[in-house]
């Protein structure tokens, strides 16, 4: 059934067995090597891409510059109109690309429809902004003079996503891009380059029902060789790149030596902190949804519970008793909590990982490991596993993309916890479980969380799409979509007119003629 499900999907989406994986709407070609997806549900071959050789790029490139002329003179509200329409198309089409999403990625079909409803949420959102691109109108030390500062369309946004928000994170992207007047290029993870085809042919009808340019919404795929043909490039303004903290150095720098811009959204290492005044049940919850959902393969994934001594050994015994009530498999069966690790490369280091918390002196108390037989034929599925650690072990200060969660324990003040909270390279979320106000305010204020992300009474995974997205530190910095995440697809413009015949200079200068 899972073959028929996902046949009648990748018709829907126009999915073929053998893909072009570059396109620039209607233009289809790619003439690199050529990469296959496995699903990691049940190891089968869904389908292939081929990849974009140097070639192939410049002619997306010069095609999205093209397009760009002509998509920025669209005024902001008629670009609005577009994004609106394909978010429309997205309704139509959320079960297929969830679906699609689930089975090339792993995490649930719920998960999958998910995140296929964030690519909804953010167009409506963008959608509004198309009409509140504001910028600011300021006085002018000057007689007859009015200043005011404006907000342009950019460019090219070049987007390079990871595999596990295989569509979402392109979205967030695209559609604020969108209305800001940009064209993006988006580059897809590897692990997952059909949900871009889905993607890319989605958009493309819509444009062409628009009769809109080519080139202003074009995807190109490959490895991280692809990557660098924009990364590289000064004619691409920004590069919006999601991923590891590995790649996120290199592409800074990168970037950052063609004076050009980019939005960084890397990894995290992410902890609730469980305080004496913590409601438990609500700290399970969030906890167990944090550190197991998809697979623990989130950003956002909880990875560390910083427990207060007088409530260790309560959220401990229920964490137990919660984890043996765990399904794993078929995450497009509704009855499974956890679906499998990506691909096998990733179970091995979950694998290592456990290995070296015992190393470094930790205690499992969840045991884990590699399922096998029927059902896990594909290899990737594994045990949601928890150990006992200290936040200074290299194993707990390192983001390991799947279901482990790390116990620490603090014991007096919140700020004890916190600390331990801080104590990190990553700053991406945080959150605190208590009903104690001044705990909650301290762990909010400027002593409090280091990070983008810190909520109350929350879990540390997922956010809505309405606030900015995005973390500290080694994180990267960048925001993505809510608030005004949106300023960064734009160039910024400050204006000055004179309606007086006077020339009178800034700060009162002379300069007789
Ligand atoms: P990854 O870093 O291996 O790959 C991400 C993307 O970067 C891929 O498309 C890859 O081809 C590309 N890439 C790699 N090296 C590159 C280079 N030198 N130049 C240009 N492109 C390059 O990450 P992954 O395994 O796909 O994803 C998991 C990671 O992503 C985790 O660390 C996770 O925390 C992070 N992530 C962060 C966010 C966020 O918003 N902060 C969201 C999702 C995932």
């Amino acid at each position: 059934t899972i073959k028929s499900t996902i046949k009648k999907a990748l018709d829907k989406l126009g999915v073929k067995q053998l893909n072009n994986g570059t396109s620039t709407g209607s233009n289809s070609f790619g003439k690199g090597e050529i990469i296959q997806s496995y699903s990691p549900v049940d190891g089968e071959l869904i389908g292939a891409v081929s990849t974009t050789t140097k070639e192939d790029y410049n002619k997306v490139l010069i095609t999205a510059q093209k397009a760009f002329k002509t998509w920025r003179l669209k005024p902001a509200p008629q670009r609005g109109e577009i994004v609106r329409q394909f978010g429309n198309k997205l309704r139509e089409l959320k079960q297929p690309l969830g679906e699609l999403v689930s089975y090339e990625m792993g995490k649930s079909l719920q998960e999958g429809l998910g995140e296929v409803q964030e690519m909804i949420d953010i167009c409506d959102f963008a959608v509004g902004l198309s009409r509140q691109l504001h910028g600011f109108t300021m006085h002018s030390e000057r007689p007859g003079h009015r200043m005011y500062d404006q907000y342009h369309p950019l460019g090219i946004v070049g987007i390079i996503s990871a595999f596990n928000f295989p569509v979402a994170v392109w979205a967030w992207n695209t559609a604020l891009a969108w209305i800001s007047g940009d064209v993006c290029i988006w580059k897809a993870s590897e692990k997952a380059p059909l949900c871009s085809i889905a993607c890319q042919n989605i958009i493309t009808e819509v444009l062409k029902e628009n009769n809109l340019p080519e080139g202003i919404s074009n995807i190109i795929n490959g490895n991280y060789i692809v990557g660098e043909f924009m990364t590289t490039d000064n004619r691409v303004q920004l590069i919006s790149a999601t991923g590891s903290i590995r790649m996120g150095k290199i592409v800074a720098k990168t970037v950052a030596e063609r004076l050009g811009k980019s939005l960084l959204e890397l990894g995290g290492n992410n902890a609730i902190i469980v305080t004496p005044d913590a409601d438990l049940k609500m700290t399970v919850i969030g906890a167990v949804f944090g550190a197991v959902g998809t697979a623990g393969q989130r950003c956002t994934s909880t990875r560390r519970l910083i427990i207060h001594e007088s409530m260790y050994d309560k959220v401990k015994d229920a964490l137990v008793t919660a984890y043996k009530q765990l399904r794993i498999g078929n995450p497009l069966d509704e009855n499974n909590h956890v679906g499998p690790l990506i691909d096998k490369d990733a179970v091995k280091m979950y694998e290592k990982a456990l290995d070296k918390v015992i190393e470094e002196g930790g205690k499992i108390i969840v045991r884990g490991g590699v399922l096998s037989g029927k059902g896990y034929e594909s290899g990737c599925y594994v045990k949601p596993a928890i150990a006992e650690a200290e936040n200074h072990f290299e194993i707990v200060q390192h983001e390991t993309f799947a279901p482990i969660l790390y116990l620490l324990k603090y014991t007096g003040d919140v700020t004890n916890a916190i600390e331990i909270q801080n104590g990190v390279v990553q700053g991406l979320s945080s959150a605190i479980m208590t009903n104690n106000l001044r705990e909650a305010e301290q762990f909010l204020s400027q002593a409090g969380s280091d990070c983008g992300i810190a909520n109350v009474n929350i879990g540390t995974s997922g956010a809505e799409i309405g606030g900015a997205f995005g973390g500290e530190k080694e994180t990267g910095g960048g925001r993505e979509s809510g608030s005004d995440a949106w300023k960064i697809y734009m160039r910024r413009q400050t204006n000055t007119i004179n309606y007086t015949t006077e020339l009178p200079l800034a700060q009162g200068i002379k300069f007789d003629l």
